[in-house]
């Protein structure tokens, strides 16, 4: 039996997609995706490497709100797990920050940030066998591209997290709603807009506040804040029907919901 990757239910109804599976999880709303072909799984360097690029300066502003809205602390050492492009870890440094560190699982992400920072010591390669912790950790637009998302969120808070520090996660979070109207378009459509909807490709899991409160609860963690925001997503979209699709369909989201984006400060019970 497969499980909700947020909420731990048992996943009832199931629609088999020539690449993935659906599973809309109706205890918390949250849809978990599971890969058919692995290869699918592993994130497209080409699509990130546009990604990046085409989005450095929107993120950069994106990433400047997210550490004024926290109001991290100067003088303290911050990981930014999942660092992607770096641009979060650049605002930081370029904002007074010192202790900087990056990780990121993805060998062409690490080769990115390389590229980025020449000079920089404190692009980790591994998280084992570090002789220090942290007092704040990112997890930024990560969580919901894990499909052991549980693995990661136990290894920030067991093994990197200092005592007394916080997690500052976000991520995407749909309304119930919306990932039952998501769910019944993919079954309409048969799939073909899923990898724009639904981000198939990279995404397994789209979370919902309950998905992500379940989430927290289960490892024990106090939600110290949590800002729901409005937040325009990138446009996945590589034909003009799919750019058209997406931008239809976030219009009419825009409508029924009133965020798409959660900010969450936690900490250690
Ligand atoms: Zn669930």
């Amino acid at each position: 039996m497969n499980k909700c990757l947020a909420c731990h239910h048992n996943l009832v109804f199931n629609l088999k997609r020539s690449s993935h599976h659906l599973y809309l999880c109706h205890k918390c709303g949250s849809i978990s995706t599971k890969k058919i072909d692995e290869t699918s799984s592993q994130y497209d360097e080409k699509y990130y490497l546009t990604y990046y690029a085409s989005r450095d300066n929107e993120m950069y502003r994106e990433c400047k709100h997210l550490i004024h809205d926290c109001k991290v602390s100067k003088g303290i050492k911050i990981l930014d797990y999942g660092a992607g492009s770096g641009v979060l870890a650049q605002v930081l440094l370029d904002e007074g920050y010192e202790e900087v560190y990056m990780y990121d699982t993805s060998a062409h992400s690490q080769r990115y940030l390389q590229k980025r920072f020449p000079k920089s010591d404190k692009i980790l390669t591994t998280t084992k066998g570090l002789k220090y912790k942290f007092q704040t950790i990112f997890i930024t637009d990560v969580i919901s591209h894990l499909d052991e998302v549980d693995q990661v969120v136990t290894e920030l808070h067991s093994k990197l997290l200092d005592t007394g520090g916080c997690i500052i996660i976000r991520t995407p979070i749909y309304s119930k709603v919306l990932n039952l109207l998501l769910y019944t378009l993919s079954w309409t459509f048969r799939g073909k807009f899923d990898d724009i909807l639904l981000f198939t490709s990279t995404r397994f899991c789209l979370f919902t506040l309950r998905g992500i409160q379940h989430l927290t609860n289960r490892h024990n963690l106090h939600i110290m804040e949590f800002k729901k925001k409005v937040q325009y997503p990138f446009n996945p979209g590589n034909t003009k029907i799919k750019k058209t699709v997406f931008s239809t369909f976030y219009f009419f989201c825009s409508l029924i919901s009133k965020y798409n984006q959660a900010i969450l400060i936690v900490r250690k019970k």
